[in-house]
């Protein structure tokens, strides 16, 4: 299984804790002795077209260290839904995160909705007729709910519960309905965990979360499966939650 990443993702290009200063070493120190990491290119402006208006990509462009890193997260996401035809699933060590940027607008860190666009271009070059998005952020990501709302053939899910329990069988639940998918793409926020903002999940459940992603993926959809980095902000927990998801993600 690969991990993507690109230098640039180290970039301060925004103040706010999704692009805080240490954010990405740690996940980085965490995963380089267990994975393969590689670079992926910045998505194309066509790519950014299938889910954002030009009004939007043109606010964004703006910013020129912005545009780039957004472009990149962007691109690194279309390369992990690639690499999931090979046969092997993938994982995004990707920022800035995407779930709350919708087509004409963005919000909470994000800028360009990075599942979107990968799934987009999936549906676009008829890879996949539909997909199923997993988001267990911490927040609801209204960007990929709006981009995909009316869709009958890309299904958002954002699980809920009111204590650890209830949220994982929530989310077990929500992966048990008997639907084939093409693919299934996890906005992957690691902001729920018990010492980060939502104080509710333990480490390993990311473990499970990831392993019962990856049996749903050999049932529903041939494996294929990727992951992108969403949420997380405490720096000293991020690189075990993202490690364990993974060990459980992986074959
Ligand atoms: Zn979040």
């Amino acid at each position: 299984m690969k991990v993507i990443f690109h230098e640039k993702y180290y970039e301060h290009y925004a103040h706010d804790p999704a692009a805080a200063p240490g954010r990405m070493e740690p996940i980085v120190r965490a995963l380089e002795n267990e994975f393969e990491f590689v670079e992926p290119a910045a998505a194309l402006e066509r790519d950014l077209e299938r889910v954002h208006g030009r009004e939007h990509i043109r606010s964004i462009k703006g910013d020129s260290l912005l545009f780039e890193v957004a472009s990149l997260a962007a691109g690194g996401a279309i390369l992990a839904a690639e690499l999931t035809f090979q046969g092997q699933p993938a994982f995004g060590l990707i920022r800035p995160p995407g779930h709350h940027a919708s087509p004409d607008s963005c919000w909470g860190f994000c800028y360009f909705n990075n599942v979107a666009i990968a799934i987009k271009k999936l549906l676009a070059e008829k890879k996949i007729e539909r997909a199923l998005i997993l988001d267990f952020d911490l927040h609801y990501g209204d960007g990929t709910a709006n981009t995909f709302n009316g869709s009958k053939d890309v299904h958002y899910f954002h699980p809920s519960g009111d204590n650890r329990d209830s949220y994982l069988k929530n989310l077990q639940a929500g992966l048990g309905k008997e639907r084939t998918y093409g693919i299934i793409a996890v906005s992957a926020g690691f902001d729920r965990h018990e010492d980060d903002w939502g104080g509710l999940l333990k480490t390993e459940d990311y473990r499970s979360i990831g392993q019962w992603v990856r049996e749903f993926s050999l049932e529903s959809c041939q494996g294929r499966r990727f992951g992108l980095l969403e949420g997380g902000y405490n720096h000293s927990v991020l690189g075990r939650n993202v490690k364990s998801f993974l060990q459980g993600f992986r074959d």
